[in-house]
């Protein structure tokens, strides 16, 4: 599996000359890459920390159409996902999995609002009909005993019914990682921390590249023909080093989730809450599967608020964890409190601001998730907005718009491009542990089941009580480019978004583990295990502090 090597790539990177350089391994830029690369142009990707480090870590894992953009009026957009999930479930059918939405109807002083249910019923018959049914199911009416069945913690005496409708869910972080091995596999060279310092321009200020910077490495020229800009709240950054002006075309939002203890709520669907406050809904999504049809985890979001502070750095902070407790705690007859909470993440969406509507007074969950494709005078071209479900679409975009620059012609051929691992391989009768495999690695299931056959005791928990096996560590370091402790904590698994407490607590033996194929000596592993202990201390300070005082910290 020598297709994904860093090192070789960097050698590449260096030596050779790309129709198309891609700057940002998000999903937006991954699938470009996979876009580029399928339509048989050179292409090369570079991100500067790691994949999926930015916003595609963080997103609520759903791969949906969005029955709130629908509300909105957005039903092009929504139309899009709705196709986009379908394809998706096609061509990573390993890593997307149908899930099924519960929308309790509550009663107001004991009676239902039937304006609200009637409404609620027609909203969902449009999501079926803009391509909701693609998925094989249509929404469908449960009774009060039937939805307190899905969620038993509900306040019986206020739930009067509920709709059920169905949408997928995906491991955000691994479909990135996924759609780059893919596009490595096709012959692209990609590679992580390795950011782009400044661009390159010829005597006509056409862009022709950019220097780069690898950690631990001299820095050095990338040659492209085109340049695409894919660096999500980044993006203007980018813009910036092509023109010398940002172009403040970005608004980040800002939005967190937390994760409890699956007892507390008990619910075996994602279910859809409301935020009374402010006329919004929260998703509870059940997390971690026993395999019988419960669960260890659920996460609940998300904000959505506007963001000021430094894009590098987004936090959870004290009021978004009160924002989304009182929420969860006025919907259910339990009781969660801070001290449960075992994980936080935070995410900045990339929303484009729009020259017409999207003003500073506008919220930012009314702006558009629409994306935009955008040509600089030196003919870099910048890809911004979208969603996590519609990457491929934007990516097609993007890369029509670089061949007709390049001035030649290929078949966009990502609707039907298998992804890595979901060739040839049943998801059916398993084990909650097998189950856990599948879903993560599909037919590449054999790769580690054979790091286990050498090595038995790399079938051991990778983190007590969660369900990543030690070999998965090996796997990602090996294969899947991890080269620092957070990569595999954060992102090739998820433990620190489940548990950050166990995750802490066993670093240290992770890092021992991994330290021989990284070649780690002592004190990287000290290093290492510093940077973790570091990134999840200042989560925990910011959640005890208004965002104010955390960005006031840091000034
Ligand atoms: C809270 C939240 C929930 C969401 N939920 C959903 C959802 O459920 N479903 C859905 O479809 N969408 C969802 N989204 C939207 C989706 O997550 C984003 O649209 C998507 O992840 C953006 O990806 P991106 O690649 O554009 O940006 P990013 O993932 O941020 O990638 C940009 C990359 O560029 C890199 N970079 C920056 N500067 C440089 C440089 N100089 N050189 C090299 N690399 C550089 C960064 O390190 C980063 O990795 C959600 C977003 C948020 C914030």
């Amino acid at each position: 599996m020598t297709f994904f090597d860093r090192s070789a790539a960097l050698k590449r990177l260096a030596s050779d000359h790309f129709d198309v350089l891609v700057i940002g391994g998000g999903i937006t830029g991954v699938g470009v890459a996979l876009d580029a690369v399928s339509r048989g142009l050179k292409t090369a990707l570079i991100e500067r920390d790691d994949f999926a480090s930015g916003t595609s870590s963080k997103s609520s894992k759903l791969i949906h159409g969005g029955l709130r953009y629908l509300q909105q009026g957005e039903v092009r957009l929504v139309y899009e996902a709705l196709h986009e999930r379908q394809r998706l479930r096609r061509n990573a059918s390993h890593l997307v999995q149908v899930l099924p939405f519960m929308i309790p109807i509550l009663t107001k002083d004991g009676v239902v609002s039937k304006k609200i249910a009637r409404a609620l019923g027609s909203a969902l018959w449009m999501y079926d009909l803009t391509g909701g049914w693609r998925i094989g199911k249509i929404h469908r009416r449960l009774k009060q005993q039937q939805a307190l069945a899905h969620m038993p913690t509900m306040p019986s005496a206020k739930l009067s019914s509920a709709y059920v409708y169905y949408d997928a869910t995906a491991d955000d972080a691994r479909v990135c990682l996924a759609i780059a091995r893919t596009a490595a596999q096709h012959g692209a060279v990609i590679v992580n921390r390795c950011g782009a310092k400044t661009l390159l321009h010829d005597n006509d200020g056409k862009a022709i590249g950019a220097r780069v910077t690898p950690i631990n490495g001299a820095e050095f020229d990338v040659r492209a023909d085109v340049v695409i800009n894919a660096a999500g709240v980044w993006a203007d950054e980018i813009r910036q080093s092509d023109t010398g002006i940002d172009p403040e075309s970005i608004r980040p939002a800002k939005g967190i989730h937390i994760t409890v203890p699956w007892k507390l709520v008990r619910n075996d669907i994602a279910v859809v809450i409301p935020v009374r406050s402010d006329k919004r809904s929260l998703f509870v999504v059940p997390w971690v599967p026993n395999g019988d049809g419960t669960f260890q985890y659920t996460y609940i979001g998300t904000t959505d608020t506007d963001y000021s502070g430094s894009v590098n750095e987004s936090q959870c902070s004290s009021d978004d964890i009160t924002y989304v407790l009182d929420a969860l705690n006025a919907s259910i007859t339990t009781t969660v409190t801070r001290e449960d909470i075992t994980a936080v993440w935070s995410g900045l969406r990339p929303l484009v601001r729009s020259s017409e509507g999207s003003t500073l007074k506008s919220k930012t969950q009314d702006l558009s998730r629409k994306h935009k494709v955008e040509h600089s005078p030196s003919g870099m071209i910048s890809i911004t907005g979208g969603k996590l479900t519609t990457y491929r679409r934007m990516a097609q975009d993007t890369v029509n718009a670089a061949l007709a620059q390049l001035g030649r012609r290929a078949r966009c051929r990502t609707k039907r491009l298998s992804v890595i691992g979901s060739h040839e391989f049943s998801a059916k009768d398993l084990s909650a542990a097998e189950s856990h495999l599948v879903h993560r690695f599909g037919s590449e299931t054999a790769a580690i089941n054979e790091i286990v056959a050498a090595r038995p005791d790399l079938a051991e928990p990778l983190i007590n009580g969660l369900p990543y096996l030690k070999a998965e560590a090996i796997f990602a370091v090996r294969n899947e480019m991890a080269t620092t402790l957070d990569d595999v904590l954060s992102r090739r698994t998820r433990a620190l978004l489940i548990n950050r407490r166990a995750t802490l607590s066993q670093a240290r033996g992770v890092a021992e583990l991994i330290a021989p194929d990284l070649g780690w000596s002592v004190q990287e592993i000290d290093k290492q295990v510093a940077s973790f202990v570091d990134l999840c201390a200042r989560e925990e300070a910011a959640g005890a502090v208004t965002e104010a005082e955390f960005l006031a910290s840091n000034a």
